[in-house]
């Protein structure tokens, strides 16, 4: 092949033929100082010709993808190299990128394929495959497009042919004709049906999606239609079966997944499972709402109940609602733990704005660590008292019955909690408690088990920290009523203890919370009764 340094003398070929392929076209390396590609130019009205007959490659009949495009406008620069972009596309074989069949990771406790007989169905779930090349119209020349092939081989990463008649797991007659459904589109799918939209609606959106890329016959909307109906109906069955052994699903889950993941370490022997959870819409909500502004954790979710209680990372939109914009599932909150997910959320959060910054960090859990806080945000902590309050509400609707003690106690409680800025004796305060209302035995058992053992541990840190804004703490208690309603809903399927369905709730969660502002404010009523019995101290 020739090695040619510009691309000024290189020849436009344009194929005779309605379609033709690569292996028409005479290639050569384009060499520059960072790296060397095999090239071909041809007529911009041509593109199209040539995808097609990429496609109709016999040993790996296949359709191209625009994994990543870019276009910028005519006249808009005013120096630029001849072979300077108007438009970028890369195109990728729909086999890839992503692998999702075997190999791509096979549970270890199934020693069967579920769906087996869906394995016809093979473009639906990638295979790994790293073809791939690059149309370039050129600025200088945009009658002109430059041909950029990076990997000729429809092979996956280890170098094996991944799809095609030589695949040798290709196995079913309709492999190559059901259209490509890209995870996208099948994660918006997935998405629509979990919010209950109406299954026509729901195809509807789906055709117009696979359309991009595979034409519209009667055909594909039977397929696309079939797709739909079985999707849902897997939804509908077992949203969260992924594997009857926990650990090796999350890793599959993980392995699915990677665009929505920013850290993930494996449970090792000294080291516990850490997942941190974050689609792109909560990448683009941290930035948007979280920059200069408050970031809040929800931190104890589940802490009794879970296997792995789930911490999530809040930010507040212009109307103060709680919008979810990272889950992480693990059980430690060790320092080094704590630190090495935080940096990882942040480096990703900079990777987009790299001058990010918030304002605050607001904790709700007196035994939260604050230094890997204030190391990686930089910035203050405060404290709110969301989910002390809501606890001996709870407790205390729960177990005195006079509506009038209720009151009492709670107004004390209150009192209690605000004594520590007018310098009172706790000591003194909570005796003083305990003998007042020493008639209501069931409330003052939990007292004494839950909170006396540690509440001047709570008390001396909200005296060190600046407290929450009433508006914040009602927006976090109300997301965790919604996501505690919605996940002890599910209870009977005893799925409490497992975390791969938790993840695949809280993906539909994120979604459903950000269309729904309602639902946030379930508790409305709750906290307003709380609030009344304590005085407002915000922080600046
Ligand atoms: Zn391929």
């Amino acid at each position: 092949m020739d090695v040619i340094e510009s691309i000024d003398n290189l020849q436009v070929q344009d194929p005779p033929g309605e379609d033709f392929c690569s292996a028409d076209l005479d290639w050569v390396k384009l060499r520059s100082a960072e790296r060397c590609d095999d090239v071909a130019l041809i007529p911009y009205d041509r593109v199209d010709a040539f995808i097609i007959g990429e496609c109709s490659n016999v040993e790996c009949p296949t359709r191209f993808h625009i994994e990543r495009g870019r276009k910028r406008p005519k006249g808009s620069l005013k120096e630029y190299k001849n072979d300077e972009y108007l438009e970028y596309r890369l195109y990728w074989c729909s086999f890839g990128p992503e692998n999702y069949g075997e190999g791509g990771g096979t549970l270890p406790s199934r020693r069967y394929r579920l769906n087996t007989r869906n394995r016809a169905a093979r473009p639906q779930s990638m295979r790994g495959c790293t073809c791939n090349f690059v149309v370039k119209r050129l600025y200088a020349r945009p009658s002109l497009v430059l041909l950029i092939y990076n990997e000729r081989r429809h092979v996956n990463k280890a170098g094996f042919v991944c799809h095609g008649p030589l695949d040798k797991d290709a196995i079913g007659p309709g492999a190559k004709k059901i259209p490509y459904v890209c995870s996208e589109i099948q994660q918006q799918t997935m998405s629509m049906i979990y919010l209950g939209i109406p299954e026509e609606n729901v195809l509807e959106k789906h055709i117009e999606g696979i359309q991009r890329y595979c034409g519209s016959d009667p055909k594909v909307k039977t397929l696309a239609s079939q797709y739909v109906q079985k999707l849902g109906m897997i939804i509908k069955r077992s949203t969260h079966e992924l594997d009857l052994d926990d650990e090796a699903s999350i890793r599959l889950w993980a392995e699915r997944n990677k665009k929505s993941i920013f850290f993930y370490r494996d449970t090792s022997e000294n080291e516990p499972l850490i997942l941190g959870i974050q689609t792109e819409w909560q990448l683009q909500q941290m930035i948007r709402f979280g920059h200069r502004n408050i970031i809040a954790a929800d931190s104890t979710f589940g802490i009794k109940r879970l296997k792995y209680p789930l911490c999530t990372l809040l930010v507040f939109d212009s109307r103060e609602h709680a919008l979810p914009v990272a889950w992480i599932i693990t059980r430690s909150i060790a320092k080094p733990d704590v630190a090495i997910w935080m940096k990882s959320l942040l480096d990703r959060v900079r990777s987009v704005n790299s001058g990010w910054k918030a304002s605050g960090f607001l904790i709700d859990d007196a035994a939260a660590q604050i230094e890997p806080i204030r190391e990686t945000f930089s910035c203050p902590v405060l404290f709110s008292l969301w989910r002390v309050r809501r606890s001996w509400l709870r407790h205390i609707v729960k177990k005195c019955t006079n509506i009038e003690v209720q009151r009492e106690i709670f107004k004390r409680l209150g009192q209690i909690v605000y004594g520590i800025w007018g310098g009172m004796d706790l000591a003194v305060a909570l005796e003083e408690l305990l003998l007042d209302f020493v008639d209501q035995t069931s409330f003052m058992q939990y007292f004494r088990d839950s909170w006396l053992p540690k509440i001047e541990m709570w008390l001396e840190l909200m005296k060190t920290l600046p407290l929450a804004s009433q508006e914040a703490s009602g927006a976090i208690e109300a997301y965790h009523v919604k996501l505690k309603t919605k996940l002890y809903d599910d209870s009977h399927l005893g799925s409490l203890q497992r975390v791969d369905w938790r993840i695949t709730l809280l993906r539909h969660q994120g979604i459903e919370l950000s269309k729904s502002p309602t639902l946030l404010f379930p508790s409305m009523k709750m906290t307003s009764f709380l609030l009344k019995y304590s005085v407002r101290r915000t922080a600046a």
